[in-house]
C-alpha cells in the first residue's frame, strides 16, 4: 500500500517534472480545495479568483469543496495530496487558528505545504436574523446579557473565523453562548436568513449584499477602521469593544514538494487574477482588500502564517476551547 501511494507520487512528481521542464504546466485542470460550503465567503474569493486564473493558465481551475472539521478536513486532504501541481488550496486565518485549537492535528501548517501567494483581505461584520429584537450595538449588548441561555450564535466550526469572532464577541460580554455550528457560513447564513440561528459573525464577501437587501441585522464591522462598502457600519472597536479587531486573510498554498518552477507560475496566475480588472471590482463591491503585490511572495505569506500562529495561539489557548 506504501508502496503504492510513493509509486504513484513519484510518477505524479515524475510527469509534473517532465510538464515543468517542457514548459508545458499544466496539461489538464487544476484543482483549488475550498475548506468551506459552496456559496460562502471563501468559496466567493476562491470561485472569483478561479475564472480569472483559469484564463491566464489556459487551462480550468476546478473549485472543490471540501468540508469538515473548521477546514481541517480540507488541510488535511491538501497536505497529503500528491505534489504534483494539480491540487491547490486556499484558506484564511484558519491555517494559522487550528494549531492552536486542536490537539491532534494530521498536518502540520508550517511544514506539510509549500507556500503560494497571499489574495485578499476582509473584514468580518456581526450580524442577527432580521427579527431579533435588539435594533443596534448597545441594544444588543443587554439583549445578549440578559438572554444568554437562549440565544443561538451560528459558526462554521472551531478553526473558522466566524467561530474566532464569534469566541471573542462572547468573551468581550462575559457571555456564553449556544454554538451552531455548520459546514461553512453558507449554510450558515441561510439558518440565519430562515430564523433559525439568532447571531452570527461573518466576512463581507457574503454579508454585503444580505446587509443591503435588508435581510439581516447589522451591528458592527470587525476591522479597527470603517470599511467603504459600508460606511454606516460603525466598528465594534469604537462602540466600546476596545481592541476587537478580525480580519480574514486568505493564502494560497500546495502540498509540500510542488516543483518550485510550478509555484512559481502559480503565484503569477493569483497575481494576475488579483489585478484583472474583473476580479478588483467584485472584490471591491464585496468589501474584500487585495494585498499588497509585494506581500504575494511566497516567502511573505510563510512568514504571514507563522506570525499569525504566534499571535493567535496564546488567544486561543486562553479561551480554553479545544477540539481533538
Ligand atoms: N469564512 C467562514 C468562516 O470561517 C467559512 C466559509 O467561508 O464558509 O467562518
Amino acid at each position: 500500500m506504501q508502496f503504492k501511494r510513493t509509486m504513484i507520487t513519484f510518477l505524479g512528481l515524475a510527469t509534473a517534472a517532465l510538464a515543468q521542464a517542457q514548459g508545458t504546466w499544466p496539461t489538464k485542470p487544476v484543482t483549488l480545495v475550498v475548506p468551506f460550503a459552496a456559496g460562502g465567503p471563501t468559496d466567493v474569493v476562491a470561485r472569483t479568483l478561479a475564472a480569472s486564473m483559469s484564463q491566464s493558465l489556459g487551462q480550468t481551475v476546478v473549485v472543490e469543496n471540501k468540508l469538515g472539521a473548521g477546514g481541517n478536513v480540507a488541510a488535511n486532504h491538501v497536505a497529503k495530496s500528491p505534489a504534483d501541481g494539480y491540487t491547490f488550496f486556499i484558506h484564511h486565518n484558519g491555517m494559522a487558528t487550528s494549531t492552536a485549537l486542536y490537539r491532534k492535528l494530521q498536518y502540520d501548517a508550517m511544514k506539510d505545504f509549500e507556500y503560494v501567494s497571499q489574495a485578499v483581505e476582509v473584514p468580518m461584520t456581526l450580524l442577527a436574523r432580521k427579527d431579533f429584537p435588539a435594533n443596534n450595538f448597545n441594544e444588543l449588548v443587554t439583549y445578549v446579557k440578559a438572554n444568554k441561555e437562549k440565544i443561538n450564535l451560528a459558526t462554521a466550526g472551531l478553526g473558522a473565523v466566524s467561530q474566532l469572532c464569534g469566541m471573542m464577541f462572547q468573551r468581550a460580554l462575559g457571555v456564553q453562548l449556544t454554538e451552531v455550528p455548520f459546514q461553512g457560513t453558507g449554510p450558515a447564513m441561510n439558518a440565519l436568513l430562515g430564523g433559525q440561528v439568532d447571531v452570527m459573525c461573518d466576512q463581507t464577501t457574503q454579508t454585503v449584499p444580505q446587509i443591503k437587501a435588508g435581510n439581516v441585522k447589522l451591528y458592527g464591522v470587525t476591522t479597527k477602521s470603517r470599511v467603504k462598502v459600508l460606511p454606516q457600519a460603525p466598528t465594534l472597536h469604537e462602540q466600546g469593544l476596545k481592541d476587537f479587531e478580525v480580519v480574514v486573510w486568505h493564502g494560497v498554498y500546495a502540498p509540500k514538494g510542488t516543483p518550485k518552477a510550478i509555484v512559481d507560475r502559480m503565484n503569477m496566475a493569483v497575481r494576475a487574477a488579483l489585478k484583472d480588472p474583473a476580479v478588483v471590482k467584485r472584490m471591491d463591491d464585496l468589501g474584500a482588500e487585495i494585498v499588497e503585490d509585494r506581500t504575494n511572495t511566497p516567502e511573505a505569506l510563510q512568514a504571514h502564517l507563522k506570525a499569525e500562529i504566534d499571535k493567535w495561539g496564546p488567544v486561543i489557548r486562553a479561551g480554553g476551547k479545544f477540539a481533538d
